[in-house]
C-alpha cells in the first residue's frame, strides 16, 4: 500500500516534538487492529493558514489540535460539539463526508481523571492560570457540580473572559457554582479551598518559581498539577512534602487522548479500556512517527 494511501491521524501545533500523543494512538490502533497512523505534524502559521490544502495532501481523517492553534482552527470546523461551542476552542477534529466536526476532549479528560480522585460536587477550587487549558478545568468543574471556584491569572483580561463564560456555563448546566476572579495568590484562600489546580505553564522549567507558599497547602488540600512532563513539578513535591494527596495532568493527557481515539476510530469501546492501552504506552516511551 503506498503511503498516501494509509488512513492517517495525528496531531497539528507548534512546536509539538516532544508529543506523547503518537505513542498513545498507535499502541490503541495496534491493540484494536485498526489499519491506521498516528503521526506528528508541526505546522508553522504560514502552513496552518492553508490548512484545508494540508489536509488534502494527504489521506488525513482525524486530527489532534493543539497550541497555538485550539481556538484558531474554530473557522475551520463544518460542525461543533457542545462542548465546543461553549469553550470556544477544539483539540479534536474528525472529517467525515468532506465535513469537519470538532470536538473538545480536554474538559472530559480532565472530569474523567478528576472524578478518580475526588468527588467535584461542591469541591471549593482554587485555579491558578485563565488559558485555554484553564477554561477545559471551569467548565468541567461546573458541569460537575464544583461549589466555589477562585480564580487567578497574571493576565487580568484572560481571568474576565473566564468569569463571563463560566457566567453562561452556571446558568446552561443550572449549576450552583461560583466563580470569581482574584488579584493574587494570597486571594485564592486556599486555606478555605479543597483543591488547587495548576493551569499555568510555570513548572514545566526546573528553573520556575513555586508559585504557592507552602504554609497554604494545608493537609486536606489535593493539589493538581496539569503540567505532566515534569512528573513531580515543584509545587507536586511540595505537596508529597506534606503529605497531601496530588497528581500531575498524565491521567488527564490520557483521558483526553482515549476520547479523541474513540471519535476517530467509531469504535464501540469503553473510554477506560483505551485509557489502559495508552497509559501502557507510555510506560515505555520513546519517539514515534
Ligand atoms: P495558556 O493558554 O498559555 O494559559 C496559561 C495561562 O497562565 C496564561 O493566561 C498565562 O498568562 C498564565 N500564567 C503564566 N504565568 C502565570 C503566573 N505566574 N501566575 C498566574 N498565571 C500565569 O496555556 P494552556 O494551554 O492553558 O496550558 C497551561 C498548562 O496546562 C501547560 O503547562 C500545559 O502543558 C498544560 N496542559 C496539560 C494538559 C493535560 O492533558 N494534562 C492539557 C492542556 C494543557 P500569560 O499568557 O500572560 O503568560
Amino acid at each position: 500500500m503506498d503511503s498516501k494511501d494509509i488512513v492517517k491521524f495525528g496531531l497539528i501545533g507548534y512546536p509539538i516534538k516532544h508529543s506523547l500523543s503518537p505513542k498513545m494512538h498507535n499502541a490503541a490502533f495496534r491493540k484494536f487492529n485498526l489499519p491506521y497512523r498516528y503521526c506528528l505534524y508541526p505546522l508553522k502559521t504560514d502552513d496552518f493558514n492553508n490548512f484545508n490544502g494540508f489536509l488534502d495532501k494527504e489521506n488525513i481523517k482525524g486530527l489532534n489540535v493543539t497550541i497555538p492553534y485550539k481556538e484558531e482552527i474554530l473557522a475551520y470546523l463544518d460542525s461543533k460539539s457542545d462542548s465546543v461551542a461553549a469553550i470556544g476552542a477544539a483539540n479534536t477534529i474528525v472529517k467525515k463526508d468532506e465535513k469537519i466536526r470538532g470536538f473538545n476532549t480536554d474538559f472530559l479528560g480532565f472530569s474523567k481523571h478528576l472524578n478518580e480522585i475526588a468527588d467535584p460536587c461542591r469541591l471549593r477550587v482554587a485555579l491558578l492560570g485563565a488559558g485555554g487549558a484553564a477554561k477545559a478545568v471551569v467548565y468541567s468543574l461546573i458541569k460537575d457540580k464544583a461549589g466555589i471556584i477562585s480564580l487567578f491569572d497574571i493576565d487580568v483580561e484572560k481571568g474576565k473572559d473566564l468569569v463571563r463564560k463560566s457566567k453562561k456555563w452556571i446558568e446552561d448546566c443550572k449549576s450552583d457554582a461560583a466563580v470569581n476572579q482574584v488579584e493574587s495568590v494570597e486571594e485564592l484562600d486556599i486555606l478555605n479551598k479543597d483543591l488547587l489546580i495548576n493551569a499555568t505553564p510555570v513548572g514545566l522549567k526546573e528553573s520556575d518559581p513555586l508559585l504557592v507558599e507552602k504554609k497554604f497547602l494545608h493537609k486536606n488540600l489535593i493539589v493538581y498539577d496539569l503540567i505532566y512532563n515534569p512528573a513531580r513539578t515543584k509545587l507536586l513535591a511540595a505537596a508529597e512534602e506534606k503529605g497531601l494527596r496530588f497528581s500531575n495532568g498524565l491521567g488527564m493527557l490520557i483521558y483526553q487522548g482515549a476520547e479523541s481515539f474513540l471519535h476517530f476510530s467509531e469504535a464501540n469501546l469503553e473510554i477506560s479500556k483505551v485509557a489502559a492501552v495508552m497509559e501502557e504506552a507510555l510506560t515505555n516511551r520513546g519517539a514515534e512517527c
